[in-house]
């Protein structure tokens, strides 16, 4: 992921950070492009098919990891989730900062394939604000609540990992974004991202050379 190539940004945090509502925020002001996983669990109650996942069976998903179809996959809370393999390397094709909003797992097997990839971790500024907001999101039942709070102890273990950790305050979303935002246009300018354009540099310094 060099010069020409795109930027993949993986966005994690706890059930209730808010990432879901970041990501759709940062693809509507910055033209940044969101991958659509798949997914086996069931539609909540106004997601769309093809728009918030690809709704799957098992089967379907599990054919789909046969042929190699998913950059990776994970299961979490007892189904499995995956980031469908051609969108995002197409989108990297084409120069595009690409957002995938996904799991620790998946964000770890995403680190050893694209090394570049920009890690980050969303959070609610602390957990009672996190576990009120799963609660009145009203999507899902108490003891699924209660699962997402015990996964959300293994995820806290994988911060580490991550490049940067964001705060999503109630009512700060633009400042969440902007902060986002300033992450990746700074990325772009690492050294490491910018190997073509030193070489055409050097290659111009040339005929100074003594
Ligand atoms: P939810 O059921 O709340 O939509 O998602 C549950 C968790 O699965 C969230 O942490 C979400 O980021 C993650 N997730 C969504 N899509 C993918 C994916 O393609 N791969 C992985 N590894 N995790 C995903």
């Amino acid at each position: 992921m060099m010069d020409n190539r795109g930027t993949l940004v993986v966005i994690s945090g706890f059930s209730g950070a808010g990432k879901g509502t970041v990501s759709r925020a940062l693809v509507e002001k910055y033209g940044y492009r969101l991958s659509i996983s798949a997914t086996t669990r069931q539609p909540r109650e106004g997601e769309q098919d093809g728009k918030d996942y690809f709704f799957k069976t098992e089967n379907e998903f599990l054919s789909l990891v046969d042929y190699n179809g998913y950059i990776e996959y994970a299961q979490y809370v007892g189904h499995y989730y995956g980031t469908p393999r051609k969108f995002v390397e197409d989108s990297l094709d084409e120069g595009q900062v690409v957002i995938l909003e996904i799991e620790v797992q998946g964000a770890m097997k995403i680190k050893e394939q694209y090394p570049d990839a920009i890690l980050l971790f969303i959070t609610a500024p602390s957990i009672e604000i996190l576990k009120n907001r799963l609660v009145g999101r009203g999507t899902e039942a108490p003891e699924v609540i209660e699962k997402r709070m015990r996964r959300a102890v293994e995820e806290a273990e994988s911060i580490p990992v991550y490049d940067y950790i964001v705060n999503n305050e109630e009512g700060k979303l633009e400042e969440c974004m902007a902060q986002i935002h300033s992450i990746i246009e700074s990325e772009a300018c690492r050294v490491s991202r910018r190997k073509n354009f030193i070489a055409s540099l050097k290659e111009g310094l040339k005929e100074y050379q003594g």
